[in-house]
């Protein structure tokens, strides 16, 4: 009776019966399994370092990754199903979650949400308003959004490249008469002031008006958004 041959794949070695380790359809002996391969850390195969998922902490066949986890959106780190935070529909390990929850108040500077159009008329006017010497903080953004969004989602906060200490005011769309009367301007830049913000006593801040398109009538040239001067908004707002 003649005995099969036990040779690894790799290097050729030949292997007593209860020796060597099957990887794939391959045989290998312990030498190059330490070479050669790891261990799923889910299932506990022995697995090719070279077709392993890792983050370099966690090493996963690629079944068990694909079934059991996920990698974090803004660190790239392996994560369990399990352990995964969810924030608008991405997924983040925890101390990411936790970093992006810091600076929930402050969105980023391409953050533009769908407009929410309040007031009535053809014309609708929306403010963005930047505000520096204080601090890009965020329970002082939270503060003014409570103030002006008391009653309705009247504005949200951007950060902004160009200010130094500071952030901007976005304001949705809203008729004149809304601004005026409706949306409580007044109690938010006393409580900016008061707090330590400036807008128009510094050489980084301004003030943009944006007017819908239609507001001006059917000429094509008109651009989308116009920047009326400073003047008119310095009136409609009372700024200091
Ligand atoms: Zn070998
Ligand atoms: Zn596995
Ligand atoms: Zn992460």
């Amino acid at each position: 009776m003649e005995e099969e041959v036990r040779i690894c794949t790799h290097c050729g070695e030949i292997l007593a019966e209860y020796e060597g380790t099957t990887v794939d359809d391959d045989l290998l002996c312990d030498d190059c399994v330490d070479e050669l391969c790891t261990t799923c850390d889910h299932c506990r195969d022995t697995i090719w370092t070279e077709e392993c998922v890792t983050d370099g902490h966690t090493y996963l066949c690629r079944e068990c990754f694909n079934n059991h986890y996920r990698r974090c959106e803004r660190c790239d780190n392996i994560i369990h199903d399990d352990n995964i935070c969810w924030h608008n529909d991405l997924h983040y390990c925890c101390s990411c979650y936790d970093d992006i929850d810091d600076d929930d108040e402050i969105e980023d500077y391409s953050y533009k949400p769908d407009p929410v159009f309040y007031g009535d008329g053809k014309r609708y006017l929306g403010v963005e308003l930047k505000f520096d010497c204080c601090s890009k903080d965020d329970d002082n953004a939270s503060t003014l959004k409570e103030i002006a969004n008391a009653r309705h989602e009247h504005i949200y906060i951007k950060s902004d490249g160009s200010i130094d200490d500071g952030f901007e005011v976005v304001s949705h769309p809203m008729s004149l008469d809304y601004h005026m009367n409706k949306m409580d301007w007044e109690t938010l830049l006393k409580k900016a002031i008061n707090t330590g913000y400036r807008s128009h006593q510094t050489s980084t801040c301004g003030l943009h008006i944006h007017v819908n398109r239609n507001a001006f009538g059917d000429n094509r040239r008109c651009h989308n958004m116009v920047e009326i001067s400073k003047s008119l908004p310095k009136k409609i707002f009372h700024l200091p």
